[in-house]
């Protein structure tokens, strides 16, 4: 099954995001939990969320992929930040429960100066605190681009933080190809030898999502910009060899490239076309 999502608004809930998805040619999607800048979560209808698990059912979606708010920040140095991160972790975990076996995919976080080691270590920290044996969720760290002190720019750092969960079986990984084009990692060129290197470093069963966005920087820039499928530095051939990948291609794609619905509904198309 080729499951191909994209990034949808949550304003009118969970069935009308299913329902837009099927309507592009999509059969999951990725949602924020609540304004991406931070502030209140709209409230659960569970008559809304129970609609949907009926749909998404039927129509044999994939798993849906909820985004925290960028301002998470679990190794900020300011101990409010990094309790507001808590709080939000907290609450999506809970509110996500409604969806049972959705994916919560958040940026590790910057440690603004504080250094790789000590961010880890606040990570690690909130997980340890967050995370649930009860839950159906699995949280999945997004490999960043590593601009500025952002975490998550090269694999062993999200090795290591896996490696101090300790409910590491809630754990996994979403692979942004904009993100690791961007931290140098040549999906272009060496498509094997940068799965090779995360498997050796990660381990690939680790990884449960994939972020399928052009970038509008070469390989290494640590800049994040993403860009429409096909118009970047990655291009149209390795983002077929991408989604026909042995090794990812049972896996969920989710496009956040600069697109209203119907750019999306066409770069759908034009995936779906690659697809061997
Ligand atoms: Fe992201
Ligand atoms: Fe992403
Ligand atoms: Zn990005």
């Amino acid at each position: 099954m080729f499951y191909i999502g994209c990034h949808l608004s949550a304003s009118n809930g969970y069935l009308a995001m299913a329902k837009t998805a099927e309507s592009i040619g999509a059969n999951t999607f990725q949602f924020f939990t609540r304004n991406p800048r931070g502030g209140q979560a709209k409230a659960i209808d569970p008559r809304d969320t129970e609609a949907f698990g009926k749909y998404a059912k039927e129509l044999a979606f994939g798993p849906i992929l909820a985004h925290a708010p960028y301002t998470l920040n679990p190794c900020s140095a300011d101990p409010r930040v990094r309790e507001f991160a808590n709080m939000v972790f907290t609450d999506d975990l809970q509110r996500l429960e409604y969806t049972p076996g959705a994916m919560y995919n958040f940026h590790p976080g910057s440690h603004v100066g504080q250094g790789v080691d000590v961010g880890i270590g606040l990570i690690v920290d909130q997980l340890n605190q967050v995370l649930r044996p009860e839950q159906t969720t699995t949280v999945l760290l997004e490999t960043m681009a590593g601009k500025g002190s952002e975490i998550g720019g090269n694999f062993r750092e999200l090795r290591e933080i896996i490696d101090g969960v300790e409910l590491q079986d809630k754990m996994g990984v979403c692979l942004d190809t904009c993100h690791v084009n961007d931290a140098g990692y040549d999906v272009v060129g060496d498509l094997d030898g940068v799965l090779t290197e995360f498997d050796n470093v990660v381990g690939l069963h680790r990884l449960k999502a994939i972020h399928i966005n052009d970038s509008m920087n070469p390989l290494g820039a640590h800049k994040d910009r993403h860009q429409k499928i096909g118009q970047g530095y990655i291009g149209t051939e390795a983002f077929a060899r991408i989604i026909n990948h042995p090794a990812l291609r049972d896996l969920p794609f989710y496009l956040e490239t600069p697109n209203e619905i119907q750019g999306y509904a066409d770069e759908i198309a034009m995936l779906k076309a690659l697809r061997s």
